[in-house]
């Protein structure tokens, strides 16, 4: 059977670095096992969902390369869930309660005070056609409950192993609102069955609704898939990342930070896993590396320092075939000599901008020594600068002048470059040429 798996955001924000996670598990388990990966758009909250959102997702799984064979948005087949909701409703699994908001809350107090879990006590159940009559004429709306078994739920979980959800313990899960709006419980078992999906992974936060949905899988006549469930994402102090998600939108890292789609995956990849993190150019290397039984159950740590670094040696791996078009949009193409003599230095791609100015001009020389920088420029090896240039040249001046090591080199940069630190100046040297060596150390 052709494995199908599925990433399901609601484009009610902006894709972050937690469900980038999700997408790129599902999108190497589909690519390993040569199977389909359909995005979902989970887009039944028609008040908070957006189409900027939308868009916005699909962009950052582009950019990202999570490129999907399917995709489909759950506002399209609210026929669908209408249908499934009345199969539930002829089976007797879904009932009408009409509790307010008030008297639930109400119930759970009593609950808690009487030391009980705070599970709904199903009244509703026990209302009498007559009784129901009478709030539908006074206007009272019910939501809709699923009736659960009662009895426990069993999956060997891809991740978490054998998992068990006690339906006892749990309410019986409010599936249509008062309003007649969908939660997203039921329009997801409804599109998994009707898509095919055999593999559900996503995040630990969905295991108990899981035992919900594997019955309402059940009640509905299809057969329940096959489920991971990861743990989730932490700050690097142990601490939960939800609140910062903000700050690591995809959309935020690629434009404001700077960083490479493999240093995101590669991170994503790895982190929680057993293999260790590195820089990785190629996410069919991460595929080949996939496995369920790497993924530990302790929580993730994500240290958005340790996606800096990563990100640098990606970029440094990088050939110029591969960035050329990026270096020429942002003004800094300058040939393949440059970048291999730039790209050690870079710990983002725009920071090649800066190395290029640094060639090209306009350039600030720092001179502090005027004897030395005359003497250096009058012993400039003749002819065209090469890549010897640069030992030759400091060899004769250690001769000259007696100097070495820092005081020999320093002044030399300084004056070429204004910068204390930079690319190699073996490299630099031919790159910036004759005449504008000399038109800096004259300066
Ligand atoms: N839209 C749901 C979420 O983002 C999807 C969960 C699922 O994968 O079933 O949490």
């Amino acid at each position: 059977m052709t494995t199908k798996v599925r990433f399901a955001p609601s484009p009610t924000g902006k894709l972050h670095v937690g469900n980038v996670r999700t997408a790129l598990t599902n999108v190497l388990h589909a690519r390993q096992t040569g199977g389909v990966f359909v995005l979902r758009i989970d887009d039944t909250d028609l008040e908070r969902s957006t189409k900027a959102f939308e868009d916005g997702i699909r962009a950052d799984l582009t950019w990202l390369g999570l490129t999907w064979d399917e995709t489909f948005k759950q506002s399209d087949r609210f026929d669908q869930y209408d249908a499934a909701a009345q199969k539930l409703k002829d089976k007797g699994l879904l009932y009408p309660a009409y509790e307010t908001g008030e008297e639930l809350d109400r119930k759970r107090k009593i609950q808690r005070a009487q030391g009980k879990p705070p599970v709904y006590d199903r009244a509703a159940l026990n209302l009498t056609e007559d009784q129901k009559a009478a709030y539908d004429a006074e206007g009272r709306k019910p939501h809709w409950r699923f009736k659960l078994s009662g009895k426990p739920v069993s999956w060997n979980d891809l991740i978490r192993g054998e998992t068990t959800i006690e339906t006892s313990s749990l309410s019986d899960p409010i599936l249509i609102r008062e309003d007649g709006s969908y939660l997203y419980t039921l329009p997801s078992v409804v599109d998994d069955i009707d898509a095919g999906i055999t593999t559900i992974i996503r995040g630990e936060d969905h295991t108990t609704n899981s035992g919900a949905q594997i019955e309402i899988f059940l009640a509905l006549g299809g057969k329940a898939p096959e489920f991971g469930h990861q743990a989730l994402l932490v700050g690097a102090d142990g601490g939960k990342l939800s609140k910062r998600l903000g700050t690591l939108a995809i959309e935020d890292l690629r434009e404001s930070e700077g960083i490479e789609p493999m240093a995101i995956l590669s991170l994503l990849a790895k982190i929680g896993t057993s293999d260790p993190i590195d820089a990785y150019t190629n996410i069919q290397t991460l595929i080949d590396q996939f496995s369920f039984e790497k993924f530990s159950r302790a929580p993730a740590r994500f240290d958005p320092e340790e996606l800096k670094r990563i990100n640098a040696r990606v970029l440094h791996q990088l050939s110029y075939a591969e960035v050329k078009d990026r270096l020429q949009a942002m003004g800094a193409d300058g040939g393949e000599a440059f970048w291999h003599a730039v790209a050690p230095n870079l710990e983002r791609l725009s920071d090649a901008r800066s190395w290029h100015t640094l060639i090209e001009g306009p350039v600030t020389p720092v001179i502090e020594d005027a004897d030395y920088i005359a003497a250096a420029a009058a012993n400039l090896p003749a002819g065209e600068l090469t890549g010897e240039s640069w030992g030759t040249w400091t060899g004769v001046l250690k001769e000259a002048t007696g100097r070495k090591g820092k005081d020999l080199f320093m002044p030399l940069r300084l004056a070429l470059t204004g910068e204390k630190h930079g690319p190699d100046m073996s490299e630099l040297l031919p790159l910036i040429g004759r005449d504008r060596v000399l038109e800096r150390l004259s300066a």
